[in-house]
């Protein structure tokens, strides 16, 4: 449930709300609003009944959330979230682009790719160190070695690093590391490792599942907010339809569908949505009219040669094109990039 808070509310009253709730047992979650204070209360249904948080101080009213997920939703907060992350913000105004390889391959590769999508616009560096592929023969990632050529690159180029955790074993390591830590589709509900990441102070891009349902996808947000890291970014990715030439179906119509659910910023990842280059730059540019807050794009310098997602890699050039015209489409929309 939720507790509104009057919009003359003293820090007292808020306080004292909190403390009757975490003395029921219950979860307290705080959103301070523009105009006044929500506070979220969970817990099981039995400490939720009989409170009477109505002759407290300060409340105006006390509502139920209906839908499964709570902190995530615009229930609990009607503004919307801005991430921050270091100097940047997702979420806000401006739009951020994430680009760089699929994966991150030797130095040369990944350094050459940072200074490249940098020049062109883009402010996060992505890169796998650890990569989930569907063949175990398959090019698995370079691991500790991948995460310090992004350490370097990020050294070199000022980038903010974005790269996949894949279990909670290696955690620890990839959170030295990453500037935000990105949970992969198929990890979506992988439980214990949202509980885990739940538990560290970096940002998360949360990738949709290639099979989940939006409410599925944020239950798994759900998790890590309420798992106690409140930075989340929920990412489109393509699902899995009847549709087979293509290797995903963008879902654009999540972006408007979860925007308005929930308060989390939303980033598209048009790379592996389609994952045929050639259709990567309509489908960003429909990805930003759509009110993405972000975009994940591969880049590759020879995307021929890619060991990992070389056919929906752009070119250095191809990307540059699309930042361009990126840019003159975030302003016709009033964003800033
Ligand atoms: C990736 O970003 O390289 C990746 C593996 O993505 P996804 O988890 O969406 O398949
Ligand atoms: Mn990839």
């Amino acid at each position: 449930m939720i507790v509104v808070m009057q919009p003359a509310a003293e820090e007292a009253e808020v306080k004292g709300v909190c403390e009757y709730l975490e003395t029921a047992g219950l979860a307290v979650h705080l959103s301070q609003g523009v105009e006044r204070t929500i506070i979220g209360a969970i817990g099981e249904r039995a400490k939720l009944s009989g409170l009477a948080l109505e002759a407290l101080p300060g409340v105006e009213k006390v509502v139920a959330i209906l839908a499964p997920y709570k902190l995530v939703g615009r229930a609990f907060r009607a503004e919307d979230t801005v991430v921050g992350i270091g100097p940047l913000t997702v979420g806000g105004r401006t739009i951020q682009v994430m680009a760089g390889p699929c994966a991150v391959e030797d130095r040369e590769q990944l350094i050459e790719t940072a200074h490249l999508v940098k020049e062109a616009g883009a402010t996060i560096l992505r890169g796998g160190a650890f990569k989930p592929r569907t063949s175990p023969y398959a090019f698995q990632g370079l691991e500790a070695k991948g995460l310090e050529y992004l350490a370097e690159a990020r050294e070199a180029t000022g980038l903010l690093i974005v790269t996949e955790v894949m279990d909670a074993h290696t955690l620890p390591l990839v959170a030295r590391y990453a500037d935000i830590l990105q949970i992969g589709a198929r990890n979506m509900q992988n439980f214990f490792l949202l509980r885990e990441v739940a538990q560290i102070d970096k940002p998360v891009v949360l990738k949709r599942g290639p099979s989940a349902t939006i409410e599925e996808w944020l239950l798994s947000a759900e998790y890590i907010v309420s798992g106690g890291n409140p930075r989340v970014i929920l990412c489109e990715r393509g699902i899995r339809t009847f549709e087979t030439y293509t290797r995903n179906t963008l879902d654009l119509t999540a972006v408007p569908v979860v925007k308005h659910l929930s308060h989390l910023p939303v980033i598209v990842d048009p790379s592996h949505g389609i994952g045929k280059w050639r259709y990567v730059p309509p489908m960003a540019r429909a990805a930003l009219a759509a009110g993405a807050d972000g975009l994940l794009v591969e880049v590759h310098p020879r995307p021929a040669a890619a060991l990992c997602d070389g056919p929906q890699s752009l070119t250095p050039d191809n990307f540059r094109a699309l930042m361009a015209e990126l840019k003159g489409l975030a302003a016709f929309l009033g964003r800033d990039m």
